[in-house]
């Protein structure tokens, strides 16, 4: 017998949300990105599923890129931040690793670099996020010395990122789709701009390279709201464990550390083998939604090391060994970020390695 606190990767569900992202996207090409161990669901799984079914894939640095390489991936890797220091475009132009170019550091050292064979570049443009990019007016300018660069395999794809795209109203997104327009027209070169939301609700913001990453984890980057296409997705990962202990609990009496939840009435208190150890958030508030056995439960009392404990007066009744989803199937995981004051890209990413990753439908 084991802990019965697992993630299941459902791996049926992310076959299912990356032809969402083709279906979506039918003229462009698909880069999936896999940064941070795919959002903590394990990179090397999840790119083992998604290679064939994708063009490229993207993550933050070169260790990344190079534990997916060891691991037998193939398709090309683009590094979105590029490189840190001029002695990883060797390694990234040996290793078919693509690689971001953003401010004029990142020029000179690819400009200076002796490498052994040319590497496919990405000119990053800042439209508004003001985190990475050259400005819109420079845009020509980088893209031409990139282009007569002899370490560049040809012309740069050209890209941007959005601040807001996870608001399918706003009007900074028209701003930087219009900037991005102007600042790319006249260069006849490969784009890029859209992420998950871009993906799913700005269909203008496809152009010829999409980089989906959360959606293809089956989460909605809308949060709770609701979005058609959002709609569509599957949960990869469920977050479950099981009842080991169930007691009643008197009117009156707290339950947890600092007593942060108390009766209101004679209460059935149902404790699970879970807890922020596992990457359940201990800012979850009392009242958050946890299925035990596929029924919505309320969170009573503060979030523990390893154990929670729901109120489970109003369920038909309770018994140690009942199973108990904390997110995934049935259960959108925004539902428990957003009472935790965070999103669901936090959540998922940031899953401890003690939580025993169960692939399922293989
Ligand atoms: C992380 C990232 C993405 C993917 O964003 P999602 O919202 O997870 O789809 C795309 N592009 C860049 C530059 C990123 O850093």
């Amino acid at each position: 017998m084991s802990r019965p606190s697992q993630a299941r990767l459902d791996l049926a569900a992310l076959r299912h949300n990356v032809a969402l992202a083709s279906e979506l996207a039918p003229n462009a090409r698909v880069m999936a990105v896999v940064k941070a161990n795919a959002y903590g669901h394990g990179a090397v799984t999840m790119a083992r599923e998604l290679e064939p079914r994708v063009d490229a894939m993207a993550v933050a640095c070169l260790e990344e890129a190079l534990e997916l390489r060891e691991s037998g991936i193939r398709a090309p890797i683009l590094l979105l931040e590029g490189v840190f220091e001029p002695a990883e475009l060797a390694v990234a132009a040996r290793e078919q690793i693509w690689v971001t170019v953003d401010n004029a550091t990142q020029l000179a050292w690819l400009e200076q670099a002796r490498l052994d064979k040319p590497l496919q570049c990405w000119l990053k443009v800042d439209t508004g996020m003001h985190r990475l990019g050259t400005e819109p007016g420079q845009a020509q300018r980088y893209f031409e010395r990139i282009t007569s660069c002899p370490n560049s395999l040809g012309k740069p794809v050209v890209s941007t990122h959005f601040a807001s795209a996870d608001d399918t109203g706003s009007e900074t997104t028209r701003r930087q789709l219009a900037l991005f327009e102007q600042a790319t027209a006249a260069l006849g070169v490969l784009r890029s701009a859209a992420n998950s939301p871009g993906l799913l609700a700005w269909p203008a913001s496809h152009y010829d390279w999409v980089r989906p990453g959360y959606m293809l984890w089956g989460n909605s980057p809308f949060g709770t709201a609701l979005q058609a296409n959002a709609a569509r997705l599957r949960p990869v990962m469920t977050l479950c464990s099981a009842v080991i202990s169930v007691r009643d609990v008197a009117s009156g009496e707290a339950v947890g550390y600092g007593e942060s939840w108390r009766a209101e009435r004679p209460s059935r208190i149902a404790t699970v083998t879970i807890g922020y150890g596992d990457g359940y958030p201990r800012t979850a508030r009392n009242g958050t939604p946890v299925l035990v056995n596929g029924q919505r439960a309320p969170l009573a009392g503060r979030v523990s090391m390893d154990m929670i404990t729901v109120d489970v007066t109003d369920l038909v009744p309770v018994q140690v060994g009942d199973p108990v989803v904390l997110w995934g199937e049935g259960l959108p995981v925004a539902e428990v970020a957003e009472p935790a004051g965070t999103i669901g890209y936090e959540l998922l990413t940031r899953m401890p390695p003690r939580c025993p990753r169960i692939v399922v439908n293989a």
